[in-house]
C-alpha cells in the first residue's frame, strides 16, 4: 500500500478513486504492487489510518540521509507558505465578517418591513404573504448568525471554519487572504531536503525555536546553524533557540514606523557596552535609568535629561514631542546586536535562505497544482508533506 502511495505522490495522483484505477489499468502500478489492485476506500483508508507510520517511513528517509553524510554542514533555512485548506472562504467567520452579515439581514428585515407597510397601497409590491415569508427566512438567518457570533466569541482566536475547524484565514499575499494552513519547513541548505515540517494555522512569527528543535533532533546535530527571515524575528525565541546551542541567523525588522515618518529611528543611537550608555546623533549620552517588565522581558530605560533635548538642533528631526528621547534595551539585547553582526559578516545568507526554501514549496506546490488539500485536520494534512517534496527531490 505504501508503494502503491508513493507512486501516487511521484505521478501527481492524488485521488484515491484514481489510484484505483490506475492500480487496475496501469503496467507500471501492476508490476510494483504485484496486481494488487485495493478499491478506493482501502486506499483512502490507509492515508487515514497510518499517518504515524507514513511519518515514521519520512523519518527513516532522513536518518538514511544523515548516516550517509549528506547533513554533515548542519545548516537549515525554515520558512512558512500558506496551502490553502478545503475549507470554502465563505463557511469561515470573524468578528468582522459576522458584524457585515448581521448588519446585512437586518437592514432587509427592515426594508422588507418597510414594504409590508406600503404593500395594501402598492399595486406593483409583492403580497403581504410573500413578504412576510421572506422576513420569517431572514430572521432565521439572523439567528443562525447570531448563534456564529456566540460561536466566534467563546473561540481563543475569535475564528472559526466550518468545514475544517484547524484551518484558519491568513494573509496569502499583499491583501489577498484564504483560509489555509501555513506549513513550516525547515530544509538542508545543501541538498534542499525537508529535514523538518509541521503543520500550524499561525503565523511564523514564534515558530524559530521549534522548528530548530525538530531539525536538530532529525540532524542529531545539536550545533546548528538556522536562517530565517524577518517574519521569525522574536527576541525570545531566538534567544531560546541560541540557548539550545544552535547558531540564528534573523534579519531585524525596524516596526517603529520612524523611517516612513522621516524621523530618526533607534538603530541611529549606538550603545555602548563598556560605558552602558546611548550615544545619540547629538553625540550625547543617554545613561540608565531604570527597569520594567514588559510582555516577559525585564527592559531596562535610558534617557537623556529634557533640556539636553530641548535645546538640541536636532530634535525636529525626529519628533514633535515635547518629551525628552528614552531608549528602551532588553537585558539581552547584546544577543541579537552580535547576530546582526554575524549576518553583516556574511552577506549571502539571506539569498542562501531564498534559494533554499523556495525549492521545496515550489515543487510541492507545483505537484498539488492550484488545488487546496484533499485532507482536513492538522493529523492528516501533516502527513505527507514533506514525502512529497523529498521523493521528488
Ligand atoms: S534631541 Fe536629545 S536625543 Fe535627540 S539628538 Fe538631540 S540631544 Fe540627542
Amino acid at each position: 500500500m505504501l508503494k502503491l502511495y508513493l507512486y501516487g505522490y511521484l505521478n501527481r495522483i492524488q485521488s484515491s478513486r484514481r489510484l484505483e484505477r490506475e492500480a487496475q489499468r496501469n503496467i507500471e502500478l501492476m508490476w510494483l504492487t504485484r496486481r494488487l489492485a485495493p478499491d478506493f476506500k482501502t486506499i483512502a483508508d490507509f492515508r487515514k489510518d497510518n499517518s504515524k507510520g507514513i511519518k515514521n517511513a519520512c523519518r527513516t528517509f532522513i536518518d538514511i540521509c544523515r548516516k550517509l553524510g549528506m547533513f554533515k554542514d548542519a545548516v537549515v533555512a525554515v520558512d512558512g507558505s500558506k496551502f490553502k485548506a478545503v475549507n470554502n472562504k465563505s463557511k469561515n467567520y470573524t468578528p468582522s465578517k459576522l458584524k457585515f452579515h448581521i448588519e446585512r439581514v437586518e437592514k432587509h428585515i427592515q426594508e422588507y418591513l418597510n414594504k409590508l407597510d406600503t404593500a395594501d397601497n402598492d399595486e406593483f409590491s409583492e403580497s403581504k404573504e410573500t413578504i412576510s415569508q421572506k422576513i420569517d427566512a431572514l430572521k432565521s438567518t439572523l439567528e443562525e448568525f447570531k448563534e456564529l457570533k456566540k460561536k466566534v466569541e467563546a473561540a481563543p482566536d475569535k475564528q472559526i471554519s466550518e468545514t475544517d475547524p484547524d484551518s484558519r484565514l491568513m494573509k496569502v499575499k499583499g491583501m489577498i487572504r484564504q483560509v489555509s494552513y501555513n506549513i513550516q519547513s525547515a530544509v538542508d541548505t545543501k541538498h534542499h531536503l525537508i529535514v523538518a515540517h509541521k503543520v500550524t494555522n499561525e503565523t511564523d512569527h514564534g515558530k524559530l525555536d521549534e522548528m530548530g528543535r525538530m531539525s536538530q533532533e532529525a540532524l542529531q546535530h545539536k550545533e546548528l546553524t538556522v536562517i530565517a527571515d524577518k517574519g521569525y524575528y522574536s527576541a525570545l525565541d531566538i534567544k531560546n533557540a541560541l540557548d539550545e546551542g544552535m547558531d540564528v541567523l534573523v534579519p531585524k525588522t525596524d516596526t517603529s514606523g520612524s523611517d516612513k515618518k522621516g524621523i530618526f529611528n533607534r538603530s541611529m543611537f549606538k550603545y555602548d557596552r563598556e560605558k552602558d550608555v546611548y550615544i545619540c546623533p547629538a553625540n550625547k549620552e543617554l545613561t540608565y535609568r531604570m527597569s520594567g517588565i514588559e510582555r516577559g522581558m525585564t527592559l531596562k530605560r535610558y534617557f537623556l535629561d529634557t533640556k539636553t533635548c530641548r535645546d538640541c538642533e536636532l530634535k525636529p528631526s525626529y519628533t514633535k514631542s515635547s518629551h525628552n528621547r528614552r531608549i528602551a534595551r532588553w537585558e539581552n539585547e547584546n544577543i541579537l546586536e552580535d547576530m546582526q553582526k554575524r549576518l553583516i559578516a556574511q552577506p549571502d545568507t539571506m539569498l542562501i535562505r531564498k534559494q533554499t526554501v523556495e525549492h521545496p514549496f515550489g515543487t510541492i506546490k507545483m505537484w498539488m497544482g492550484s488545488t487546496h488539500f484533499l485532507t482536513k485536520r492538522f493529523k492528516n494534512v501533516s502527513t505527507l508533506r514533506r514525502f512529497s517534496h523529498n521523493l521528488w527531490h
